[in-house]
């Protein structure tokens, strides 16, 4: 069997190349142990989205989990900037690993491990299809519990998503095409790759705890303050949903998507509502506005060989 690689780039133990040739041992804490943590960020139209941030996420999940970058903030943004541009790609989904590594003597301690580093930009990836984005997405809420953040902070984006994919064949089972998992507790927390909000009137709210902080979560968040609606972190009744004017969720994997039907029940006139929909067209705006977005600069590779013709 050909494997094949979806088009893009790849950079790790230190050097850039090909996807097909970007691989882990298989001794890696990453792997054995999801021992790891890890930030996307998405490149539209040549742009980086918001890259502040998921740096800041990503160095914070770092230092939490007690793990080393192998170098400092400036040259990570460089990586990413020369990556993304080595892709070739203009709308991309930029994923950035560090994983605990492999410990020379293969010992259990993590502290004995060496961190590794790698990256990749591949084409822009959506949680949800076209069709699903204009209809809204039909979604199952699971009685299993997300992972509590007593045992493991989900502040820290991480691979720790067996409860999820579990979910997710729960969900397939309903006839369902995503899963929303709860707290135990009777609450929704959120899904794999996604935070979830519900609008009732002007009142918008997002669970605030038992989730990860999304990127495009804080994005809708001020988004609705900018639209001049009430945001809210708040717990979310799962039982609540089914009579909420709309729902949507929230992912660097899709922006803002609409939800129309939770377990076979529809939500308000089964469409796409109109907060849901304004807050999409802004938050496509945004990836123009310099305030939220990067351009690509341009590596130092190029810009070497670009002075270098310039004199001749
Ligand atoms: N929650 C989980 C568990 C996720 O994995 C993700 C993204 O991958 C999100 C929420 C959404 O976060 P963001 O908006 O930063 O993509």
């Amino acid at each position: 069997m050909t494997r094949r690689f979806p088009a893009g780039a790849a950079y790790i133990e230190g050097r850039f190349c090909p996807l097909s040739e970007a691989k882990i041992s298989v001794l890696d804490g990453g792997l054995l142990h999801s021992d790891a943590t890890y930030d996307v960020v998405h490149l539209w139209r040549r742009r980086f989205f918001r890259l502040d941030l998921h740096i800041e996420r990503f160095l914070a999940g770092i230092g939490a989990l007690k793990l080393t970058l192998p170098f400092g903030r400036e040259r990570l943004e460089e990586i990413l900037h020369e990556l993304a541009a080595r892709s070739g790609l203009a709308d991309a989904y930029v994923e950035m690993v560090l994983t605990r590594g492999i410990s020379p003597t293969f010992s259990r301690d993590p502290r004995e491990s060496e961190n590794n580093f790698f990256a990749f930009a591949i084409p822009f990836v959506w949680i949800a299809n076209e069709e699903q984005r204009a209809r809204g997405l039909h979604l199952h809420v699971s009685g299993i519990a997300r992972i509590p953040p007593e045992s493991l902070d989900p502040r820290i984006k991480n691979y720790h998503w067996l409860d999820f994919v579990t979910g997710l064949y729960e969900a397939y089972d309903a006839d369902c095409e995503s899963v929303i998992l709860t707290d135990g507790r009777g609450n929704v927390t959120e899904g794999p790759g996604f935070n979830l909000f519900q609008v009732r009137g002007d009142r918008v709210s997002t669970p605030a705890r038992g989730v990860l902080g999304g990127i495009t979560r804080r994005c809708a968040l001020e988004l609705c303050a900018e639209l001049g609606l009430q945001p809210r972190e708040a717990p979310i009744a799962a039982s609540e949903l089914a009579s909420a004017d709309e729902i949507f969720l929230t992912s660097t994997a899709g922006g803002i998507l609409p939800v129309t039907r939770i377990d076979g029940r529809t939500i308000a006139d089964g469409r796409p509502g109109p907060v849901t929909q304004r807050l999409t067209a802004l938050y496509w705006a945004k990836h123009e506005d310099p305030a939220w977005s990067t351009p690509l600069t341009t590596p130092l590779r190029e810009q070497a060989s670009q002075k270098a013709r310039s004199k001749a």
